[in-house]
């Protein structure tokens, strides 16, 4: 139990009680009474228990004593015993008239106007005449009751009197019952009515909850706690619902409260939750009413806590349920396109319906169709560019750019909005047929110099972005930095690399260069300042060489047959491609003669002044999110090399092998361990691992390819010994060997051709891989695997 104060001041949320009386329980009414009361009296001349009638003129006993003239008087009469009944706290209500001592002729100064109640708690109904003796202790007062009125005429014909009712209540008690007495000491009057009785809260429904009777407590002061119940299908608001019962029975200091839940709504002031009625809802619990479900949407049942789309309308998530249900849009309408050689600007009209939403979008899908106007048309590529984006614009508006010269395009511009992805329906898309312009090729991007002597500068360059066509051959224009541009010379290349003579020692040149196709010259690069060597440079130069290494310890005579057929191919060639008077050191690639007009050839990365660019050019850097690394499979160079999950925006996922660099790596690790990436993603080829991307932007750094699920073919042999048919063991030599002339053709030595560094995947295709040249920088003589020789 608890002081009313102190439970208002902690707790912040209450609610008004309307007033509900509080239940009286009568444990003793002496007017009820039909017989004599036969009380208790002492001593025998003190009190008398006279009839009389109440207010009302009815019957009742009385007692009665007027002993004023007599001084010193001591007048006790005790009740029965009364049963407590459960109650902690006893009120007692006295109905009585006392006569005014002025009023009386000559009364002694020792008359009174007042008496004393007493009660005495006992288990058992044991008082006699002299137990408990009529004394205070051990009686306890309970309080002395003086009149409000006395009166001062005395008819007892009439009984024209003055009646007092006074109420006092004593607690705790706690045995079984309990005696009271009235001790009068010199007063004349009238004791007309005893009501003995105990208060109790009643059952009450407030604030959706139903609370028991409960007793009050002992202490008029005193709170007694009760725990309301919530009306069915009704719910607590956050704290559990409470309320207090005063001493006087009454209901207060309410905490919490119940709300119908979700479906159901209050009714009959709060005291009971009904079920939403078919077509309406509620989405929460609370105070509020059902409402009727929005546009679009229908209740299955009663009770409904949120209405169900109509077929063909959808709600999002985040879609509030009182919503209406949304459909996808219509088609845009009028989609326009202006072609301008490779690029292309289409604009289209908003769709007629958006579904009855606001967040209509648009997407843009290209298809190629190809050249010829046969077949059918595939997705396009990445290398499209949509401009502000793709997916998802806001204007009805797109520029599409690097797009192939002559070729049909489809475009199909999509009307999404939030619940397309609800529908089972594809967008409703409006589609335009286009055909691209001839166009020459885009700019070189980018120009390097391979080596240079006092009277030579070779150079190398990437293929335009955008060919546009077959590359025919190169045209590079160069002239002293000191000269004037109309002194320039051109120097035509097959190839995008070109070796310039007849420069003079120590001189800055300026060179440009544009690639040709039969739509003509494309634009000219930048222009790129590169300086030929001063005699005494190259005289003190050092020539770097580093052996090529040919041969393996392992993978027994299968593959020793694969490099011998690669070996011959390799050796036809070279014969006739290396220059005779080079001065670049082994480590670099050459270019040929052989080559047809626009091949492309391998750039050594390390040719590059910042070893980044070449990362850059050749490898995509992907984004840390989009890789999932699930489980360490080997050990590589410079870290772990894992298996994993590659999953690139609007992309299938796909399985990839993660080669990861381990922390603490010093820059020129790093180098190292990214070169392999950018050599791999020069190539092709369907025999030479495919680079699917490099991570450099977050740790660890890492570099993705392909996925091989039989790994390296040497360790592959060996489990899988005298398993494979003569078929399926020429298939891998061959795959080999057609990844090896690759190579060749792109002018690239491997130089660590090994079983080991053969990768086979699932549908036993075998796949050079191994680019890494930290090796090749460290002495190869102490690795035993090897023996070197010149090819
Ligand atoms: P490496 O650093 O290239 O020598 O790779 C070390 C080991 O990782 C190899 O011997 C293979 O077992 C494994 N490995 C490397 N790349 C792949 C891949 N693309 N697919 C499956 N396993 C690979």
């Amino acid at each position: 139990m608890l002081g009313i104060t102190m439970i208002m001041d902690v707790l912040g949320f209450l609610w008004i009680i309307p007033a509900v009386l509080a239940v009286e329980e009568v444990l003793m009414d002496s007017t009820t009474a039909t017989a004599e009361l036969g009380w208790t009296i002492h001593p025998a001349a003190g009190w008398e228990e006279v009839s009389g009638y109440d207010e009302h003129m009815t019957t009742i006993r009385t007692y009665q004593v007027c002993n004023v003239f007599d001084g010193s008087q001591n007048n006790w009469v005790r009740t029965r015993h009364i049963r407590r009944g459960g109650a902690q706290r006893i009120h007692v209500q006295m109905k009585f008239s006392v006569r005014d001592c002025g009023s009386i002729p000559n009364v002694p100064g020792s008359c009174k106007e007042t008496f004393n109640l007493y009660f005495y708690e006992s288990d058992a109904d044991a008082a006699t005449r002299t137990s408990p003796p009529w004394m205070e202790n051990p009686w306890t007062k309970v309080d002395t009751i003086a009149a409000d009125e006395s009166f001062s005429q005395v008819d007892l014909g009439g009984r024209i009197m003055k009646i007092n009712s006074e109420v006092r209540s004593f607690g705790p008690v706690s045995r079984k019952g309990f005696y009271l007495a009235f001790q009068d000491y010199g007063a004349c009057m009238s004791l007309i009515a005893v009501r003995v009785f105990y208060r109790k809260c009643p059952a009450v429904v407030l604030n959706g909850a139903a609370f028991p009777e409960t007793l009050s407590g002992a202490e008029s002061t005193s709170l007694v706690v009760a725990r309301g119940v919530c009306v069915p299908n009704g719910e607590e608001v956050d704290v559990p619902i409470r309320l207090y019962c005063n001493g006087d029975g009454e209901w207060m200091v309410p905490i919490g409260g119940c709300t119908c839940k979700a479906g159901f709504e209050g009714v009959e002031n709060g005291t009971a939750c009904r079920a939403c009625i078919s077509g309406f809802f509620k989405a929460t619990q609370g105070d509020h009413e059902c409402l009727p479900c929005p546009i679009n949407s229908r209740t299955t049942n009663e009770g409904a806590s949120n209405c169900v789309c109509r077929n063909g309308f959808y709600r999002t998530d985040s879609d509030p349920a009182q919503m209406p249900c949304t459909t996808i849009p219509s088609a845009p309408r009028g989609v326009i396109s202006i072609v301008n050689e490779t690029s292309l600007r289409l604009r289209w009209t908003a769709p007629q319906e958006g579904g009855g939403r606001d967040d209509v979008v648009f997407n843009v899908i290209c298809k190629s169709c190809g050249g010829g106007g046969r077949g059918g048309c595939t997705r396009c590529g990445d290398n499209v560019r949509f401009e502000p984006r793709q997916l998802g614009l806001t204007e009805a508006e797109v520029r599409i750019s690097d797009l192939l010269a002559h070729t049909r395009y489809t475009f199909e511009v999509q009307a999404v909005n939030g619940v397309s992805d609800l529908s089972p329906y594809s967008p409703q898309y409006a589609a335009v047929n286009i055909t691209t312009n001839q166009a020459v090729p885009s700019a070189v991007s980018i120009m390097h110099q391979v080596s240079r002597a006092p009277e030579s500068i070779t150079l190398s360059w990437s293929q335009p972005d955008q060919p546009n066509g077959l590359i025919l051959d190169y045209e590079l224009q160069y002239y002293e930095k000191s000269q004037a541009e109309f002194n320039s010379s051109l120097f035509r290349s097959q190839t995008n690399m070109a070796d310039i003579r007849g420069l003079k020692p120590g001189t800055i040149y300026v060179f440009q260069v544009r690639a040709r196709t039969v739509a003509g010259f494309g634009r000219y690069s930048g222009k790129m300042y590169f300086q030929t060597m001063t005699d005494e440079e190259y005289n003190s130069s050092i020539q770097e060489k580093l052996p090529l290494i040919i041969g393996s310890a392992s993978g027994g005579v299968v593959f020793i047959i694969a490099i011998t057929v690669f070996i011959i191919i390799c050796r036809s060639r070279r014969t006739t491609e290396r220059p005779e008077n080079t001065e670049y050191t082994e480590k670099l690639q050459y270019t040929s003669g052989h080559l047809s007009p626009g091949v492309k050839i391998y750039i050594d990365p390390f040719t590059y002044e910042d070893p980044n660019e070449a990362i850059r050019e050749f490898a995509k850097e992907i984004e840390f999110p989009c890789v999932k690394i699930e489980q360490v499979i080997g050990a590589g160079e410079f870290g772990e090399v894992c298996s994993g999950n590659l999953r690139l925006p609007g992309k299938r996922e796909i399985l990839v092998a993660i080669k990861t660099l381990k922390a603490g790596y010093t820059d020129r690790q790093r180098r190292d361990f990214l070169s392999e990436a950018s050599i791999m993603g020069q190539f092709d080829h369907p025999n030479i691992i495919r680079l699917e991307g490099v991570v450099t932007k977050s740790n660890p750094v890492m570099i993705l390819t392909e996925f091989m699920e039989n790994g390296s073919l040497d360790s592959f042999l060996r489990q899988n010994d005298g398993q494979f048919t003569v078929i399926q063991l020429v298939g891998m030599l061959r795959g080999i060997a057609a990844g090896m002339k690759y190579l060749c053709d792109m002018n690239y030595v491997h130089r660590d051709l090994a079983a080991r560094n053969i990768l086979v995947n699932s549908n036993l295709v075998s796949k050079v891989s191994d680019f890494g040249l930290s090796r090749f920088l460290e002495d190869d003589a102490s690795d035993p695997t090897y023996t070197s020789a010149l090819v």
